[in-house]
């Protein structure tokens, strides 16, 4: 369909995920006029698409939520410790309808360009239905693991069964029941998806390329004091949160080297955050992240964790992870994942020095000639993360800049807010910010008020442009990729550094430093007048 009208706005929000959604209520509020383009047709974005069994939160539901109105908090009530994927996507309808968001949001529209005009300051921003919009302020919040991406394999399409991946899941839901199922990779989605497909299917094949280090959630049902408790005091803990490195409470850090203390001791503090689940093992030690061998005392205590569990013990050793630190690469959360393969009918096959070499109509076939056949395969092979979505869209800045070119070496930000030759457009939680390193929700937020906070700063002086200056976002990437070569996190292939995508620059994408000392850093140029950004009046003014 095509609308091909021509519409001015103060600011046009791309996406109508958690970013989205709290960005259009800032702005309203504000005064500013706003519209959402969203390419699904609902709001919820992670929560919309990503609708495969088992989906759920793995930050506690009552952290993962907004924390800005203590009145949400109190009439929202969540059920789990972990909220499932159709919980949370009901709480972001609820918001949506609450806050009576849905009028300013184009549903269904794939924003497919957005260019910047250096004589007026603004940018047009088109549309797959052929719109073209113009406005001031042009804000990004596509989401860091919006675009899924299927294997480089030849083949996908010849499939004669059905193909699911993941982060695209049919709404009206899948069932397994009778059939030969293949899932393809063992990351979260994975992880999550195996136990649930596991009980449906007459038979579950798991292809497995490098096994993850997985956690017990220890899922419960939340009582009515505990979610009383929090929303009695979700602002006060909010701003606790955006104090802490992760954007996460109630994982306090034992403040000891893993290596200072008896193997006893160690072991003792590992199986007590074990026994507490999630991401509460992640706090045991203070150099678990930085010292190679304290991450190998909490690498083996999982392994020896997973050979506990899995019965057969092959199985278990190709579920070890062996070559990369623990906690560089996602740290998974599962409930019963280990377990799962204790099942008659789940087998895992590594394809790690043998991977598969072909879709098959039928199924799948490995390098070393080995086939398999399926009626269902499920591809759980993870997104193009947080530069994909932007990279999508034909972004071109001062001068027609391409985002592309800019970024052909990897991403370049100043505070993972804003690009040099980009001027006006902001990225909510884009590379260069802790985003996908912490409780997104909390840093979603702490971005969104950043900005709107900066565009009254400017409105009320005038003020019609904004750009980070080149040295700037030269000192903060030189900083970002600094304090990354200081933990072991690049040391693993992972998505953090683009490596699940062939081709794409190896650069550590998220800023490691910790939600408290990034929020503190970005109050802190704000307070002085946006330090490290040009602010200049209209152009036609400063000629
Ligand atoms: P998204 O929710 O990704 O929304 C972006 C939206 O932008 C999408 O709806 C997309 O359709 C739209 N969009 C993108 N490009 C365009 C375009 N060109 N035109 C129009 N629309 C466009 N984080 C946590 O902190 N805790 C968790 O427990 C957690 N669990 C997760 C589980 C899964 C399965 C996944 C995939 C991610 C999870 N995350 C989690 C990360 C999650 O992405 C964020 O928590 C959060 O939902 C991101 O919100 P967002 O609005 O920034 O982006
Ligand atoms: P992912 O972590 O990137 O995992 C993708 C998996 O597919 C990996 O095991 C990967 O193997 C494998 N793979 C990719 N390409 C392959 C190929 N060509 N051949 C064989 N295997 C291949 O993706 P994800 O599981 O969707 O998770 C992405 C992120 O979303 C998570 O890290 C997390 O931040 C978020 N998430 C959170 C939850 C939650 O618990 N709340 C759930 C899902 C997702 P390699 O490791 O070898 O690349």
């Amino acid at each position: 369909m095509t609308s091909n009208h021509s519409l001015e706005f103060d600011s046009i929000i791309v996406g109508a995920g958690f970013a989205g959604l709290y960005q259009l209520l800032r702005l309203r509020r504000a005064g500013f006029s706003a519209r959402v383009i969203e390419a699904g047709d609902n709001v919820g974005g992670t929560w919309y698409w990503n609708r495969y069994p088992g989906a759920r939160c793995d930050i506690e539901s009552l952290q993962y939520q907004y924390g800005f109105d203590p009145d949400l908090a109190r009439e929202w009530r969540w059920t789990e410790r972990y909220a499932t994927q159709p919980e949370i996507l009901r709480y972001i309808e609820f918001v949506a309808d609450r806050y009576d968001l849905r009028r300013d949001i184009q549903f269904s529209t794939r924003v497919t360009a957005a260019h910047y005009d250096d004589a007026s300051a603004r940018w047009t921003v088109h549309t797959d239905r052929g719109d073209a919009f113009t406005c001031r302020w042009l804000i990004m919040a596509t989401g860091c693991l919006s675009v899924p991406k299927t294997p480089e394999v030849p083949g996908i399409d010849a499939f004669e069964g059905e193909s699911y991946h993941t982060g695209a899941w049919p709404h009206d839901g899948v069932d397994f029941t009778g059939k030969r199922v293949a899932v393809i990779g063992t990351g979260s989605s994975a992880i999550q998806s195996i136990p649930i497909i596991a009980r449906q299917a007459e038979h579950l094949t798991v292809f497995q390329r490098t096994p993850n280090f997985s956690v017990p959630a220890h899922n419960s049902l939340l009582d009515e004091s505990q979610w009383q408790e929090v929303a009695a005091r979700i602002a006060e803990l909010r701003a606790e949160a955006r104090t802490t490195s992760a954007g996460i409470l109630g994982i306090p850090l034992n403040d000891v080297s893993a290596l200072a203390v008896s193997e006893e001791e160690r072991r003792r503090e590992f199986e007590r955050r074990w026994a507490i689940g999630g991401f509460a093992i992640g706090g045991a030690f203070n150099d678990i992240a930085i010292n190679l061998d304290a991450n190998e005392t909490a690498a083996e205590f999982v392994r020896s964790k997973i050979r506990e569990i899995v019965n057969d013990p092959e199985t278990a050793e190709a579920l070890c992870p062996r070559d990369y630190p623990f906690g560089t690469k996602r740290l998974c959360v599962d409930i019963s994942y280990y377990e799962t393969f204790n099942r008659p009918n789940v087998k895992l096959v590594s394809i790690r020095d043998n991977p598969i070499a072909e879709i098959t109509p039928k199924g799948l076939r490995l390098q070393d000639g080995t086939e398999y056949e399926f009626d269902a395969i499920v591809y759980a092979t993870g997104f193009d993360a947080m530069t994909g979505a932007l990279l999508r869209i034909d972004i071109r800045g001062r001068n027609g800049l391409a985002l592309r070119d800019k970024w052909e070496h990897g991403p370049r930000t100043y505070l993972g807010l804003q690009v040099a030759g980009f001027p006006n457009m902001f990225t909510i939680t884009g590379p260069g910010s802790p985003s996908v390193l912490s409780n997104m929700i909390v840093s979603i937020e702490q971005h969104v008020d950043w900005v709107t906070d900066c565009l009254e700063y400017l409105r009320e002086r005038d003020l019609a442009v904004i750009e980070a200056a080149p040295a700037a976002e030269d000192a903060w990437v030189d900083h970002v990729n600094q304090v990354a070569d200081l933990t072991l996190y690049p040391r693993a292939n992972s998505w953090y550094i683009g490596a699940n995508v062939p081709g794409k620059p190896r650069v550590f994408m998220p800023y490691i430093g910790g939600v408290g000392l990034y929020a503190q850093k970005c109050a802190e140029v704000a307070a002085n007048g946006y330090e490290g950004f040009l602010l200049s009046p209209e152009p036609a003014l400063s000629r």
